[in-house]
């Protein structure tokens, strides 16, 4: 299987069809297999009910449905686990991206591994979307080190390698750029065209970009340390104790040189605080160690990804 197409669907039930057509009408000019797998996320209105209509009729059509609604990071992610094709491309399902521009998806992947949409003339509202959505690109950016014009954009090809290694938590699917960017993938951006939403409603507002400025704290805390936690809180937890026992010990020698008499002394208290806090940072750096490796053991979850294996025999 060459080509597998990923679309997440939450009551896009006037959006379907048409899609289905336009999808199948750019594949069926190429010269490739495919399969195009729709992912009910637990629809209240008849998108299923179209689907299985659909799926009866074209043996391209993969139908996943879930028994409610997991969100659009669990939907991609549960086309990964399913997707057959050499080459996974996701996109959205309400027809604001456009199937047309999936050959150039297959055209740019040949020297990349991930390629990323970015939608210049992006149709969506200014203030509540267009806005958040520039701010929050720069802020990912610049945390994640991963350049990208548009994290936001489902229209994304991916080699099949990077989506069977990415785990997907929360709203994720959108620093997908940044973590496979950490474990060494090329990527390559490419402009796409991008329509309004013509039918059916947008399922998110505002408050979505809080979440994902806090998800990209997690990404960026399990990144950095997540095999290293000491590393993380033991310099703080010395940084603490040294300021803290130095401040004992210029009190206990006032008190056993000079006799003077340091009981009363808020700065006593600082410095016995200053020593636990220390202590505990590095408990909790220690046990953050003691965490990593039950994580990866139980799991047997390599802390290494690789590309290619070579050896007698291929
Ligand atoms: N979607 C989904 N589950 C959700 C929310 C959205 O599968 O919980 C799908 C939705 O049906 C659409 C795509 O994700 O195909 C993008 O959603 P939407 O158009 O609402 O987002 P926007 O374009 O406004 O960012
Ligand atoms: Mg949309």
């Amino acid at each position: 299987m060459d080509i597998s197409i990923v679309v997440p669907l939450y009551n896009e039930e006037e959006n379907i069809e048409e899609l289905h057509r336009k999808i199948s009408d750019t594949l069926n000019k190429l010269p490739i297999s495919y399969e195009v797998i729709y992912i009910d996320d637990g629809s209240t209105d008849s998108t299923l009910k179209i689907l299985e209509k659909i799926q009866k009729t074209d043996s391209h059509v993969v139908v996943l449905s879930f028994r409610r609604n997991f969100g659009q990071t669990a939907a991609f992610s549960a086309g990964f686990d399913f997707a057959r094709g050499e080459i996974v491309i996701t996109m959205d399902g309400d027809l604001q991206n456009d199937p047309a521009d999936i050959p150039k998806f297959i055209e740019a992947i040949k020297d990349a591994d991930l390629v990323s949409g970015w939608r210049r003339r992006r149709k969506d509202p200014l203030i509540s979307r267009r806005i958040p959505s520039v701010v929050a690109n720069w802020i990912i950016g610049k945390v994640t080190g991963a350049r990208i014009h548009d994290y936001g954009c489902s229209l994304k090809a991916y080699r099949r390698e990077v989506v069977k290694n990415l785990k997907l938590y929360g709203e994720m699917h959108r620093f997908i750029p940044a973590l496979a960017s950490w474990y060494g993938v090329k990527i390559k951006e490419i402009e796409v065209t991008h329509h309004p939403r013509y039918r059916g409603k947008s399922k998110y507002g505002i408050g979505r970009t809080v979440k994902v400025l806090l998800d990209l704290v997690t990404v960026k805390f399990l990144h950095s340390f997540s095999t290293k936690p000491l590393q993380f809180f033991g310099p703080i937890g010395l940084l603490f104790m040294i300021v803290g026992g130095a401040i004992v010990l210029y009190l206990a020698l006032q008190k056993i040189l000079y006799g003077i008499s340091i009981g009363g002394r808020p700065l006593l208290l600082g410095g016995f605080f200053s020593v636990l806090i220390g202590l505990n940072f590095i408990g909790m750096g220690l046990l953050g160690e003691m965490i990593v490796r039950v994580y990866h053991e139980t799991q047997k979850k390599p802390i290494y990804i690789l590309k290619k294996i070579l050896g007698p025999g291929d």
